[in-house]
């Protein structure tokens, strides 16, 4: 039996008569993230991970009706057995596994396989089905270690401090940015954060998450001396907006997975590109898929076709699952050429 099928509001499970990231209001919802994409308002009924709670409450509201699930602790849904485990995406982000009839099906959501101290790091669950996103999901998706692109960054914010330039950042706001404050050398000069990201470092805060001290950009004035030695952090839509004028002189900067792609940088139109993903490459994909011990896996969330065939290839029994996914602030969106 299917635990989970794919229906118009989302991925249904029909014995729990639930759907994970639904993306059409639902009487029952199981949320793996809080990212726009996957955590949508107007259901009546949100499940989540403890971790999750506070950003979830921060984006859909503080009133909405959520239960959460420590990582590892089960509940009984009409026979189904659910449980979260840490996805190394962002703080809070849960694989979602089913029991039901001793069938286990792990729904992954969005994961990134390299563990960075800004949420619990992925670890594998064994199933017989897996759900797995693909946002990289090609051959050409291999990352660096992220110190080594945190020394790229290092490298850039110092040259420009030297050179008394502002170092503005752009990345998405929930996850990326508090990973970038985590992993940078918060010693080379002040550390300013636009109003989208501040509300975010405050429940990372919260949840025991180091990041370096921040101050709210809205708070400087143009000219003042402490800007040309200050990276800002900021969402990618403040790029381009009057927003950046108070900075001065500046050298800009976008830090994301698609930075890999050639002509990215200059459709962002951005002096530097720095490759930053919080999703698993296409080792990492073939890692975790390799970890769960499944014989079925159902590919959705990316670059199906290419990981579906490879996965056929090796003898498994994968297939393609279509959703609807994309939003601003997750890097699942694609890259549109324009
Ligand atoms: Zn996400
Ligand atoms: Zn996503």
């Amino acid at each position: 039996m299917d635990l989970i099928i794919a229906r118009p509001e989302g991925l249904y499970c029909p014995p729990g008569d639930f759907y994970i990231d639904p993306w059409r209001p639902v009487e029952r919802s199981v949320i793996t993230h809080a990212h726009g994409d996957h955590a949508r308002w107007g259901n009546q009924h949100y499940l989540g991970s403890a971790p999750s709670e506070g950003i979830l409450r921060s984006r859909l509201g503080q009133d909405i009706n959520l239960q959460t699930l420590q990582y590892g602790e089960v509940i009984d849904h009409h026979g189904v057995k659910i449980s979260f485990h840490p996805a190394g995406h962002v703080l809070g982000s849960a694989q979602v596994r089913l029991e039901y009839q001793g069938e286990v099906w792990v729904a992954s959501g969005d994961y990134k396989v390299e563990a960075d101290g800004t949420c619990a790091a992925f670890e594998p669950v064994r199933c017989h089905t897996f759900i797995t996103e693909s946002t990289f999901g090609l051959p050409i998706y291999k990352w660096q270690p992220q110190s080594e692109i945190f020394e790229q960054i290092n490298a850039w914010w110092r040259q420009n401090a030297m050179q008394e330039r502002a170092s503005i950042l752009y990345c998405y706001a929930f996850g990326k940015a508090q990973r970038i404050l985590h992993g940078i050398d918060a010693s080379i000069g002040p550390i300013l954060t636009h109003g989208a990201v501040e509300p975010l470092n405050r429940v990372y805060r919260k949840g025991g998450i180091y990041l370096p001290e921040t101050h709210y950009a809205g708070d400087f004035k143009k000219n003042d001396p402490l800007l040309r030695k200050a990276l800002i952090i900021a969402p990618p839509s403040a790029g381009g907006s009057t927003w950046v004028r108070r900075f001065g002189e500046y050298s800009d900067a976008f830090a994301s997975g698609w930075m890999m792609l050639r002509g990215t940088r200059r459709r962002r139109g951005v002096d530097r590109g720095f490759v930053l993903s919080d999703h698993a490459d296409w080792p990492g994909l073939l890692w975790a898929i390799e970890q769960t011990g499944a014989e079925r896996v159902m590919v959705t969330h990316g670059s199906v076709s290419v990981l579906v065939r490879y996965l056929r290839e090796q003898g498994l029994d994968a297939q393609g699952f279509t959703t609807e996914y994309g939003e601003e602030d997750d890097e699942s969106v694609i890259e549109k050429a324009s």
